[in-house]
């Protein structure tokens, strides 16, 4: 028979954050995968060269056409780094390390994960190292 020491150190090593809901979060991310993964395959059809008429199409409008063609790339480089968050997000789920800063390890504050739950790092870390340490 194990000593009770030690059987409540398991426990506590095997435990996850019980003041987050891990299962409401996974979903959370998964959902917004779903949203996103389509749009990022669309909008690499659209980051094609722009090929105008010149005959046809003014400057005036080339220069709207690349604006417009220089904002897509931008979302879609935006969307792109937001779906490999959640990826990793959705890794430390499945590791169980989910919750915990990357940068110091300590936990990141449940408030703070449910306004992201793809955030890496505690609200210290995020802010940068402080001036007194
Ligand atoms: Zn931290």
């Amino acid at each position: 028979m194990q000593h009770p020491n030690e059987i409540f150190a398991k426990l506590l090593s095997m435990e996850q954050r019980n003041d987050i809901d891990l299962t409401a979060l996974r979903s959370q991310l998964l959902a917004r995968q779903a949203e996103l993964a389509p749009l990022a395959e669309r909008s690499h059809e659209d980051s094609r060269p722009v090929e105008l008429d010149q005959t046809r199409v003014g400057r005036l409008s080339r220069m709207d056409a690349l604006q417009g063609q220089a904002m897509a790339a931008e979302t879609e480089r935006r969307r792109h780094q937001e779906l490999e968050r959640i990826a990793a997000a959705l890794k430390r789920l499945e590791d169980g390390e989910f919750g915990n800063c990357l940068s110091c390890g300590e936990p990141i504050a449940a408030r703070r994960l449910a306004a992201d739950p793809t955030t890496p790092l505690c609200i210290a870390c995020a802010a940068g190292p402080s001036p007194d340490r």
